[in-house]
């Protein structure tokens, strides 16, 4: 008998999330200097100047632990998004706080419902606490909502939405939400993944502000991770009742928020400007790209992300090998069964431009 064998089964039969590929790792591997990494969806402006003068201005605190309740951060939220303190939890990435609810809310013999192509983290965490991944096939590569209503069973517990969604870039309307939780038990909790909220310029885009007000089994989150710039900082926030984050605090380890991120996640929110500046350069660059991609032959899906999903037309891996040998990472999504795909986060104009000339090498 190993000790492999004592595993809980549930745990060891989950597939690892394959994360974007390191800039490092990839140096290190082919010993390129000139390398763009459009794999994570991150801001290709990095950060704001004033996050970066509040990291500096955090470093002489660093012997400290930081504050557990994270209340500067909290309080800024709250005042951002017109909440109370009491409504706002925050995370080491939202990730966390995805993984918080499954935790909470669901367990072994319970169901969790999430769409297929939808982010990895949902059917994960699923698998994590031992509950059954309920996977909906997809329409249109986007959410079937009437297929998720239809799905919910008394062993429903979680249902995760994201919108936009990651990889696909899909997106449905506030009719299309709120019919759906129309049909939604008031006993099954709604997570709405707003990690791409920033990118969205549609009129009929849902709010989840007024999914809180209108649904108390709603939970909505939100990352600094994509416009704001913070992906290396882990930070995101959760906004849900005072009932449900009291519930979700119980799970919570003390100091899961480090210094630097609370420090920098407060000026990042007070940089509105830049954040704009993100969202006009990503709308631009999208067009562009989508446009210089359908005239070489491929296919990107429709995206109101800051990213497209595109059908290649043939086995992506060896593009994506390809592309890596040319010092571009992006991102395979073979492992959401789109084999013949790849998602590409929009970069600057030149990190761009290196992404097509790879491209038109390679083909
Ligand atoms: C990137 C992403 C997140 C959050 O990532 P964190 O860095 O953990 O905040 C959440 N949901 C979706 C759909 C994402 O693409």
């Amino acid at each position: 008998m190993t000790i492999t064998s004592q595993a809980l089964a549930h745990v060891a039969n989950i597939s690892p999330y394959v994360p974007g590929k390191p800039v490092s790792e990839l140096q290190r591997e082919l010993g390129l200097t000139h390398i763009t990494k459009l794999a994570s969806n991150e801001n290709p402006l990095g950060v704001s100047e004033k996050v970066t003068q509040a990291a500096q201005a955090a470093l002489k605190d660093l012997g400290r632990y930081p504050d557990g309740n994270a209340f500067y951060l909290r309080s800024a939220i709250a005042e951002f998004t017109g909440r109370d303190i009491t409504e706002v939890m925050v995370g080491n990435g939202s990730n966390e706080l995805l993984e918080f609810v499954g935790r909470v809310f669901a367990g072994p013999g319970d169901e969790i419902i999430f769409s297929q192509y939808a982010f990895a983290v949902y059917g994960i965490t699923a698998q994590i606490v031992g509950a059954t991944p309920v996977e909906v096939a997809a329409k249109d590569y986007g959410h079937d909502l009437d297929a998720m209503a239809k799905a919910i069973t008394p062993k429903t517990k979680v249902i995760y939405l994201a919108n936009p969604n990651n990889p696909t870039g899909s997106f449905f309307s506030a009719d299309q939400l709120h019919a759906f939780m129309a049909k939604v038990p008031k006993s099954v909790v709604v997570v709405y993944d707003e990690a791409y909220l920033e990118y969205v310029e549609r009129d009929d885009a849902p709010s989840g502000l007024a999914l809180l007000d209108a649904y108390p089994n709603s939970i909505v989150t939100r990352t600094f991770s994509k416009a704001y710039g913070l992906a290396a900082l882990r930070v995101g926030y959760l906004l849900a009742h005072a009932d449900v984050v009291g519930l979700l605090n119980r799970i919570r380890a003390p100091f899961n928020v480090n210094t630097l991120s609370q420090v920098c996640a407060v000026a990042a929110l007070a940089d509105q400007d830049f954040v704009n500046a993100s969202v006009a350069l990503n709308t631009t660059e999208r067009t562009k790209m989508v446009d210089h991609l359908t005239r070489m032959g491929f296919e990107p899906l429709a995206s109101e992300g800051n990213f497209i999903c595109v059908d290649m037309k043939t086995h992506a891996a060896t593009l994506h090998q390809q592309l890596l040998h040319l010092g571009v990472i992006v991102r395979p999504v073979a492992n959401y069964g789109l084999a013949n795909f790849l998602r590409i986060s929009i970069g600057t104009p030149e990190e761009n431009q290196h992404l097509i000339t790879a491209l038109s090498q390679v083909i």
